[in-house]
């Protein structure tokens, strides 16, 4: 009877370790020191995840705005910058001047209002 038991609680493993876990069938670590690993590394690996999914999304929209510029336009409406891919919530800065919202995607810089995106220009940036 008892040997039964330790079979059915071995069937657990370690999700750090991998080492059969003994003891109340729920537990997910061998011990607090796998615990602590595994979740400090997926800690990193989703920080790591999301600054590369923002940085992605905000050179693309810099490089949408980009082709804009050498385009010639300054202007464009809000729906063909969606219809380009553009993510309105991806910038690296965002201004309020006079009443205006002014945004940044990296060095490119624009002004937006319900229906477009104005006065979009390349400007030095200083870190
Ligand atoms: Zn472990």
């Amino acid at each position: 009877m008892q040997y039964k038991v330790v079979q059915k609680q071995a069937e657990h493993l370690c999700l750090q370790c991998g080492e059969a876990i003994y003891g109340r069938p729920d537990k997910k670590f061998c011990n607090d020191h796998c615990r602590s690993e595994w979740h400090n590394h997926r800690g990193r690996q989703s920080l790591k995840m999301l600054k590369m999914r923002y940085m992605h999304a905000l050179e693309k929209n810099r490089s949408i705005l980009l082709s804009c510029l050498e385009r010639g336009l300054r202007s464009v409406s809000v729906e063909e910058l969606a219809f380009l891919g553009f993510r309105f919530d991806c910038v690296s800065s965002h201004f309020q001047i006079n009443g205006h919202n002014e945004y940044g995607c990296l060095d490119i810089r624009y002004r937006k209002t319900a229906a477009k995106v104005c006065r979009i220009e390349q400007v030095p940036v200083m870190l």
